[in-house]
């Protein structure tokens, strides 16, 4: 199979037109079709000549992703599943920001973006992981989650105010989170080889600062990813703060149990100087206990880190529950009065199944894959 054009980089684009003895402006012209004006098609890229287009087709391809549905309302959390070249299913959230909040304009979007076809970690409570890994994304199935949510977009504000409200190349993700489907330091190269286009001018443009990595904890990677010269910032699934909770949850804990994770995290905050996210979801009757709040305060001291709560979204087939509101906000009470940065995420959604996996799960088994 031929290379894609979206795994490539605008250095590596110069190297090969340079081969083929083809003026260097080339290849800046491609990556301006592809990542300004989200072209789907060779011929579209007008200002290239004729040959040129033809030799580029016949060298690259150039994949789009194919909507199979998508839940949810403008203005409010938005899901798409897509299918890919062989079949699989694969999902994006897109989230507004919450415009009532800081006043902010309510064109600031994040992306969750999905990193492979299912996961391997056998989390207890999550969705994508029920049904075991399949693959790796390549590069350009995740750089085209950003630019097939952007094209859908651009469609629909032409459907809706005409051409003259829509600049082509406006951008509507400003934010991307890698908290898809699958464990994302699992694949590593491709994940640092698309955020690096993600990131980069002539490509998504979009700040190093922008971009979180969400991981269950896989130490090597995370060392591996504090070394990179990049300011991304670092989510690390947590859930629970002693082993005991950790192993019960989540089977990548006897691999890398808390000590070491924790050894990780803190390189990690060293070499980047930034505040690390530690992720817990609230699961009743598990790790929602006012006794897990006490090593919760020393993990998230030790690493400088912010606490974010978030309620356990039900999974058809799983037996966790959500704790009941006043539960919640004990939970975040606690941590609150002993100085750490925590927040509680209350806001609605979660009625489109907004854990990533889940709709993938339900569409794979009402509908299997064609
Ligand atoms: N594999 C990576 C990134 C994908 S999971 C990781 O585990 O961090 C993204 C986030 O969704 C994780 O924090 C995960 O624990 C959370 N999640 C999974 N299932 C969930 C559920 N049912 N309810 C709430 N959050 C869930
Ligand atoms: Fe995989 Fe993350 Fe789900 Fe665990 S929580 S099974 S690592 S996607």
């Amino acid at each position: 199979m031929n290379r894609d054009i979206k795994s490539q980089t605008l250095e590596e684009l110069q190297a090969e037109l340079r081969a083929w003895e083809q003026p260097a402006y080339r290849a800046s012209q491609v990556m301006e079709w592809l990542y300004a004006q989200r072209v789907t098609t060779w011929a579209a890229m007008t200002n290239l000549p004729g040959p040129l287009r033809e030799r580029l087709a016949h060298e690259f391809a150039l994949y789009a992703l194919a909507l199979v549905t998508k839940q949810g309302d403008a203005d409010a959390t938005q899901k798409f599943l897509w299918r890919l070249a062989d079949g699989a299913l694969i999902e994006s959230v897109l989230i507004p920001a919450t415009p009532a909040l800081y006043g902010e304009a309510s064109d600031r979007h994040t992306l969750c973006v999905s990193t492979q076809v299912g996961c391997a970690y056998g989390c207890q409570f999550c969705a994508s992981g029920l049904d075991g890994w399949k693959r790796n994304l390549g590069v350009e199935e995740i750089v085209e989650q950003i630019l097939a949510v952007e094209r859908w977009h651009a469609a629909e504000a032409r459907l809706r105010g005409g051409e003259a409200r829509t600049d082509p190349a406006a951008r509507l993700v400003n934010n991307l989170v890698v908290m898809g489907m699958g464990e994302p330091l699992a694949n590593y190269e491709h994940l640092l080889k698309a955020l690096t286009i993600l990131n980069a001018p002539w490509g998504g443009g979009i700040g190093a600062r922008k971009i979180t990595i969400s991981t269950s904890g896989l130490c090597p990677q995370i060392r591996r990813l504090a070394d990179e010269p990049f300011q991304f910032r670092l989510a690390i699934s947590l859930h629970g703060a002693t082993d005991a909770v950790r192993d019960r949850l989540m089977p990548v804990n006897r691999k890398y149990p808390l000590r070491e994770l924790a050894a990780a995290a803190e390189y990690y905050q060293a070499r980047k100087g930034r505040m690390i996210t530690l992720e817990y979801i609230l699961i009743a009757g598990v790790n929602d206990g006012l006794d897990q709040t006490a090593p919760l305060v020393e993990l998230a001291g030790r690493l400088h880190a912010k606490v974010n709560l978030i309620p356990y979204n039900h999974v058809e087939g799983l037996a966790w529950e959500r704790p009941a509101e006043v539960a919640q906000e004990a939970f975040l009470a606690a941590l609150e009065k002993r100085g750490v940065a925590a927040t509680l995420r209350r806001e609605k959604g979660h009625d489109i199944d907004a854990a990533c996996g889940q709709l993938r799960l339900k569409t794979e088994r009402v509908r299997p894959a064609a």
